[in-house]
This record gives structure tokens, sequence and C-alpha cells, in this order.
């Protein structure tokens, strides 16, 4: 195989545009693809302070690391959830990738916010669904941190494949409210709610695994044991599956979708859904008090049990 651009050894087929590129030219096309999604989406400007979601895999750490090469300022942020030796793994590789690079990480752990339980002792304790508490507790949290410590906009390494699949999983359920509020960038709604930009949507999975392994990033390869929502890697399996059969499939797909800009009658679309303050810790929110802190209400009634 023979680069299109050049003629060197390829390393990558992309059988989405049939194309096949060697090492430099995917590097090219890979920073290209990032630049169109920061562009197409305004997702935020040169000169923005911008915190990326680091789990310790290979997307956060690739959107980490090309941020920093195309000159942003982009600092880091890990969440320790406390799940065992995953997030022993996860939280030692993204401090070794920071020191490595010297760029700036944060490290929060999750028991500062929990009562000081981990997320799977907190989960157990309620009796509720590891996996749902868990992004309550990411989402509280990624929000938080980036407003106290003064960032512009919050980026997540949310790729095609992860977006494609979230949109299968919202049709099939006709989860209308979600599908309105399924963005590339989720803007500033309340005074303490911090933009969300997921500038890796035109990358898919394999894409972003090829960039880590060429650029020598050590990632977190295993998934979380907590299963991560099995039926999420089932639908990212059958999109493989046709994707395999019709190229494009899931670029069609996905960003079909968002071009279309669907709205649906009698649905609050994100621009509309009222927005509290929290009347215990002032972070937005739907009701009175917000998710987070009946959560560590809850916990810190039973602790004592
Ligand atoms: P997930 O919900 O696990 O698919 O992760 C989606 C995105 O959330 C990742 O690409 C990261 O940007 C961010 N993220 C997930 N887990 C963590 C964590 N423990 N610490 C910081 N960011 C995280
Ligand atoms: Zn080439
Ligand atoms: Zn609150």
């Amino acid at each position: 195989m023979r680069c299109r651009k050049c003629g060197e050894n390829a390393v990558i087929y992309i059988s989405q545009h049939n194309i096949a590129l060697c090492e430099q030219h995917f590097d090219d096309f890979f920073l290209d693809r990032v630049r169109k999604a920061i562009g197409k989406y305004r997702l935020f400007p040169k000169n923005a302070h911008i915190l990326v979601a680091v789990s310790g895999g290979k997307d956060s750490l690739a959107i980490w690391d090309v941020l920093n090469r195309l000159g942003y300022r982009a600092d880091g942020l890990h969440i320790d959830l406390g799940i065992g030796e995953y997030s022993m793994k996860s939280r030692d590789i993204t401090e070794s990738f920071a020191s490595e690079k010297g760029y700036r990480l944060i490290v929060v752990d999750v028991r500062d916010y929990l009562e000081g339980f981990t997320v799977p002792l907190a989960a157990k304790k309620l009796r509720r669904a590891t996996c749902s508490l868990c992004g309550l507790v990411k989402r509280y949290i990624m929000n938080r941190v980036g407003l106290e410590e003064g960032y512009d906009v919050l980026v997540t390494g949310h790729n095609m494949d992860d977006e494609a699949a979230t949109l299968l999983g919202n049709i099939i359920n006709w989860q209308v409210g979600y599908l309105t509020r399924q963005k590339p960038l989720l803007e500033k709604r309340h005074e303490k709610f911090i933009p969300k930009a997921k500038p890796l949507i035109y990358l898919t999975e394999r894409e972003v695994a090829a960039y880590a392994i060429i650029r020598g990033i050590n990632y977190v390869e295993e998934e979380c044991p907590n299963a991560h929502g099995a039926t999420s890697l089932e639908y990212k399996a059958l999109l493989n599956e046709l994707e395999r059969k019709h190229p494009g499939t899931k670029h069609r797909f996905y960003h079909t979708f968002l071009g279309l800009n669907l709205s649906f009658d009698g649905v609050d679309t994100s621009r509309d859904v009222k927005l509290n303050s929290c009347e215990i810790c002032g972070y937005p929110t739907t009701e009175r008090v917000c998710a987070m802190c009946r959560v560590r209400e809850r916990l810190s009634r039973l602790r004592g049990e």
C-alpha cells in the first residue's frame, strides 16, 4: 500500500475516503480533521484557555496532544474515580504523560466530592447503577473545576464512533430531549456552566488509535470494568458492521444529523430548558437542589449506618 499523496509506504487505509496515507500525511490528515471541527462549529477561539478532561484513554490523551501541537493553551483534568486497579492505572498513565510533556494537570479525587466514598462504593450504598452515578459525578466535577480554575471551555475526547453510537441509542429509545442536546458544542446557558466541546467528531476510533500509536502515546487500553453500558458497545459494533459493508455510513449517519439541526414540537431544546442555581452549591440544575448535592446528602446520612 502506497500513500496517495507522496507514494511512500502507507501506514493506514481509510476506507471512508478510499485513501492510504503514510505517517506524515496521516498526521496532516488528523490535524486537519481537528481544525475542521473547531472551525465549523466555532468550538473555541485561538486564545481560549482550555481544560481537557483526560481519562488516560487514547481519545482524551490524543486530543490533549493535538491541541498543544496546534498552539492552544490546553491543560488537563483527571478525575480519580476510585475504581480499583483500573483507576490507579488510568491516573498513573495520565500523570506520566503530563510530566513527560510538561503539561499542567489537575487531579481530583472523587472521594472529596462523595463524602469519602469511591464511585463503586457510593453506588453500592445508594443502590444505584455505577455508570449512571459515575457519569453524574464526572459531569459535575468537570464543570465545577473548569469554572473554579478559570477556564473558558472544557474539551472531552468523544470521537465519531462514540457520537454515532450515542445517536443510535437516542433514536432507538426516542430520547428526543437528548437528541436536541447532542451537539459538538454545548454553549454557556448559566453563569456557572462551562461550554463543552468535542473536537474529535470527524475522527473514528480507529483513526484515533492509529494516531496514539504513531505518536508513541502510552494509553489505557482496557474498558472500565463496570462494562460502561454494554449496549453502547453493541451499537458501536453494529455501526462498524455497516461501515465495513458500506464505507461512510457512520459519517453520514452522524454528520447528516448535525446538519439537519432538528427540533421537535413541544420538546425543550438546549436553549429553552430553564436552569436554576442549586440552593446548596450554586451550580446549574433544573430542580431546586442539584443531583450531586442530593447524592452527597444521602451519602452523609448513610455513612453513619
Ligand atoms: P466516557 O464517558 O468514559 O466514554 O468518556 C468520555 C470522555 O470523558 C473522555 O474522552 C474524557 O474526555 C472524559 N473522561 C472520562 N473519564 C474521565 C476521567 N476519569 N477523568 C477525566 N476525564 C474523563
Ligand atoms: Zn505520504
Ligand atoms: Zn448542588
